[in-house]
This record gives structure tokens, C-alpha cells and sequence, in this order.
């Protein structure tokens, strides 16, 4: 029973062998699955820091006084 699965690494797009043996699944390579996670952290980095919403709805309510001191 050949139980084994072809899938194609999503970095590299190499056939890979899913098997038990490839710890690196589905990924063909330590250092490919390195690159990929590198990429996901990248872009998760570049989004902005979400705010509680509570705290945005009081920034939303109340505009900042405006500056009439001479
Ligand atoms: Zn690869």
C-alpha cells in the first residue's frame, strides 16, 4: 500500500513527498519552510497594531479641541 503523497512545496514549488519522514511537510526543505514562515511573520509585522475598539470609539466621538489660544 503506497500511502505516500505528492504535494508541491509552496515556496518552491518542488514535489514533495508527504511522508511521516518529512518533518518539513509540506515544505521540501528546512530552509524553505524557514523562507515561507519568514515571509508570513514579515507581512504579519507590517500590518498595523490593532487598537481595542472601546478605545477607538472614544477617539472617534471626541475631536480634539480645537487650538484658539492667542
Ligand atoms: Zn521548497
Amino acid at each position: 500500500m503506497a500511502d505516500s503523497k505528492i504535494v508541491a512545496c509552496p515556496n518552491c514549488g518542488k514535489s514533495v513527498e508527504w511522508t511521516p519522514e518529512n518533518r518539513w511537510r509540506p515544505f521540501c526543505s528546512h530552509r524553505c519552510k524557514l523562507i515561507d514562515l519568514g515571509a508570513w511573520a514579515e507581512e504579519k509585522y507590517r500590518m498595523p497594531v490593532a487598537e481595542d475598539p472601546e478605545r477607538m470609539e472614544e477617539r472617534d466621538a471626541g475631536e480634539p479641541p480645537e487650538r484658539s489660544g492667542r
